[in-house]
């Protein structure tokens, strides 16, 4: 392919990209990028990994925020660890038969805390590719660590990435992180699939009237502007925090609740099956064991 999206579809691979073992034959990449920590990144990153495992696609989680790493608590792997399989790494895989590979499931206790600096981390990121079994998936979600610095311009300089999926909160500097997004992603060549605001509102539990707590969103204007979808508005719900706490993402979720992200992750093209792909017919019997 010779447009300028041809790696992100696929295409020859970039000198600076992480090769793909051949174990692993994931079909779609997308990164799920926040602006700031605490918006609701990896729930959503979560969610869609729920949404799209229902809907009978095999899915991965990458959890690239290695020193915030939260997916594998929210589906109730606290305490695993990570198995190998020769020299490569198999993902953790949950109840519902999502895979996900994180720090998390490589430290001893998984309150140590992650001090790896910028080169360490890139080289988790490359293991957490180049070096794990993943298998074929569907889709691969990246759970990417806060911000635009230089693990997310790791990632996207060393990932196939397909497209990315940002989220906000209303209290975020909707218009700066939107612009901030966008411009890394023209510099990568990853087009943005759109914005999704996580604690958008709550719905008042007497009369079911939706309250915008931080006040009116402004993000319809702001992706306008930059021609940006919308892909949705999730409210805060405490009982999905609570859930998230327990490990019990997949059985809480409510079904159905972000239908235009999860039809623009369907509508990206799948690549192709490289040549020499072997199906690793036994990683899920032996990374199923806790
Ligand atoms: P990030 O990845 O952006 O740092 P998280 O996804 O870890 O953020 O979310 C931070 C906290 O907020 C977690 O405890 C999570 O369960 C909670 N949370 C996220 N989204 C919601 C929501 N819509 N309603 C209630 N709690 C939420």
């Amino acid at each position: 392919m010779g447009c300028e999206h041809a790696q992100a579809a696929g295409g020859p691979a970039s000198p600076q990209q992480f090769e793909e073992n051949s174990l692993s034959e994931v079909k779609r990449v997308i990164a799920v990028l926040s602006g700031k920590g605490g918006v609701g990144k990896s729930f959503v990153t979560g969610a869609l990994a729920v949404e799209l495992s229902r809907r009978g696609n095999s899915v991965g989680i990458l959890d690239a925020d290695i020193t915030g790493p939260s997916i594998p608590k929210m589906v109730g792997m606290s305490g695993r660890r990570a198995s190998g399989l020769g020299k490569l790494l198999l993902p953790e895989v949950s109840s519902t038969g999502i895979k996900v590979m994180s720090s998390n499931l490589l430290l001893e206790n998984e309150t140590d805390p992650v001090l790896w600096r910028g080169p360490v981390i890139a080289g988790a990121i490359r293991q957490f590719w180049s070096d794990t079994s993943w298998g074929p998936l569907d889709y691969l979600l990246v759970d990417m660590p806060p911000g635009t610095g230089d693990v997310a311009l790791t990632v996207f300089q060393s990932l196939p990435v397909d497209g990315i999926v940002v989220v906000t909160s209303p209290q975020d500097l909707v218009s700066m992180i939107v612009a901030k997004a966008v411009n890394m992603a023209d510099k990568m060549n990853v087009p943005i699939l759109g914005v999704i605001e996580n604690m958008s509102y709550i719905t008042c539990p007497d009369c079911g009237r939706k309250i915008e707590v931080f006040g009116t969103s402004k993000l319809d204007q702001v992706a306008e502007g930059y021609g940006v979808k919308v892909l949705g508005r999730l409210p805060i719900d405490p009982s999905l925090a609570a859930a998230c706490d327990a490990g019990q993402i997949e059985s809480a979720l409510p079904s159905d609740l972000l239908p235009d992200a999860i039809a623009a992750c369907e509508a990206i093209e799948p690549h192709e099956v490289a040549d020499g792909f072997t199906p690793a017919a036994d990683d899920t019997a032996d990374a199923t064991k806790a």
